[in-house]
């Protein structure tokens, strides 16, 4: 064949190649930026991911910890990610104190007889069989009733009021937090019989928002519930007005000797496969709506992300883990994966979590000591399409569940969503599959799937990164 003839065959069958876009050669020369905006892209047509938050609060619905709903739903999860190609899944339990709601009827009995909405706390102990029945001491701040003196509040219901504002990131139930966390037993040692706040919640719906809260072991331990924001309105008013008697019922009990459980899927690495990029969210949930936005979208999120990875033709360098714990809301999630993983932590160079509804990502933050890397930069650079923008703070933390492992050493990377909304649904009976937006969480899974495919296939020891700039 003459020599240019046989120049244009070549070069005919490269462009035929390319045309027809044969996989495998392209796919081999992809750069990681290709690769990463490949996945992205992807993610905003899968479904996968609204799929997998559809079914698990359709065949599951609410996933108290503890109880043998949650332990369903784990084996659900496993079922759904040994289908989604990873190369090994694994459901693993630990030992926790469930807790179980029961009756939960609250009504002023004077001056004028009506009824309230409330939801236990979790962990709350019961009132007696027939109830408190007592005049209430109302603050409208917290910090008043820190203020109160002992036993000034003897045989009183304490009800605090304070309003939690509504913030893009969140960061007022961080805040917030104490009233519900600490208020019982505050309350309890100045003397209350029982314990009612205003729901960490900036809806006006008529609708308590669940939590758990912690008793201190020098406070008796009083009964403590959540009030709707309008029942707290309503109580601030007529407290106003003079005195107020409210009667309670909670009918909630503890099980001990109960299990949890935490599923984790991993894609093992082609080059590094026992350095660990870790992505969880938590799969428990409370009881009273179907945990749609809480956790179920970061389930689904970081599940999606790790099922479009595991459909590349070559594993990222480092093993990628998708970690779905049990029982965050009752606080046992993060100390026993540490705990139960303890030896493999050294090995765990990045983690993140997500556990902040479906809502769009606006920002990332980026491991510390990681601002002048390629990583960054190409991370930035694909996530930029996608309207999120590099927040100049490094990432200080990323989810309950992995703050233990931040603790012991692991830098987190952070996705931070528009949360602007999250605090009227978050805990409630409102927490339902209808909330969630497909385009909005299909933004999330392109996000957490570039980056974590950009994490696991990066050469930087974000261990050492993290180390020395905060040394
Ligand atoms: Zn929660
Ligand atoms: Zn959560």
């Amino acid at each position: 064949m003459h020599r240019i003839a046989r120049n244009r065959l070549a070069a005919a069958l490269v462009v035929c190649l390319a045309l027809t876009g044969s996989a495998v050669s392209t796919r081999a020369q992809d750069s990681e930026a290709t690769t990463a905006a490949k996945l992205r892209d992807a993610a905003l047509k899968d479904g996968w991911g609204y799929r997998f938050l559809e079914g698990l609060t359709t065949e599951i619905g609410q996933r108290l910890a503890g109880t043998p709903a949650e332990a369903r739903a784990a084996v659900w999860a496993e079922k759904a990610l040994k289908a989604a190609g990873f190369d090994t899944v694994e459901r693993e339990s630990f030992p926790m104190t469930a807790w179980l709601r029961g009756e939960e009827t609250a009504s002023v009995v004077a001056p004028a007889p009506q009824a309230l909405v409330v939801t236990a706390l979790g962990g709350s102990v019961a009132t007696p069989k027939q109830g408190v029945t007592a005049e209430i001491a109302l603050f409208r701040r917290y910090s008043d009733l820190l203020a109160a003196a002992p036993q000034s509040l003897a045989g009183k219901i304490a009800v605090v009021t304070q309003r939690m504002p509504r913030v893009m990131d969140g960061g007022a139930y961080g805040a917030a937090n104490p009233i519900r966390r600490k208020g019982p037993s505050e309350a309890a040692k100045r003397g209350a019989v029982a314990y009612l706040l205003r729901s960490l919640g900036t809806d006006n719906h008529r609708l308590a928002h669940a939590g758990a809260t912690n008793y201190e072991a020098d406070a008796p331990r009083i009964p403590a519930a959540a009030l709707s924001n309008p029942d707290a309105d309503q109580l601030e008013r007529l407290a106003a007005r003079g005195k107020v008697t409210v009667h309670l019922v909670l009918t909630p009990h503890s099980e001990e000797n109960a299990r949890s459980w935490t599923v984790s899927a991993q894609l093992n690495g082609s080059a590094r496969p026992d350095e660990i990029v870790l992505i969880g969210a938590h799969l428990d949930s409370w009881d009273l709506g179907t945990g749609a936005i809480d956790d179920g979208a970061g389930d689904a999120i970081v599940a999606a992300a790790g099922r479009l990875i595991a459909q590349l033709k070559t594993r990222p360098k480092r093993s990628l883990r998708v970690v779905l714990f049990g029982a965050e809301e009752m606080d046992y999630s993060g100390p026993a994966y540490a705990k139960a993983h303890a030896a493999e932590v050294p090995h765990i160079v990045l983690a993140a979590e997500s556990d902040f509804g479906a809502r769009k990502i606006y920002a990332w933050q980026k491991p510390i000591g990681s601002a002048k890397t390629g990583f960054v930069a190409t991370l930035a650079d694909t996530l930029t399409p996608l309207e999120i923008f590099l927040a100049p703070q490094p990432a200080l933390r990323s989810g309950d569940d992995i703050a233990p492992l931040r603790k012991l050493g692991v830098p987190v990377i952070a996705m931070r969503q528009n949360g602007l909304d999250y605090f009227d649904i978050h805990h409630t009976a409102d927490d339902t599959f209808d909330k969630i937006d497909r385009a909005e969480l299909d933004q999330n899974i392109a996000a957490w799937a570039a980056m974590a495919y950009l994490a696991a296939q990066s050469d930087l020891d974000f261990r050492k990164l993290a180390a020395d700039a905060e040394r």
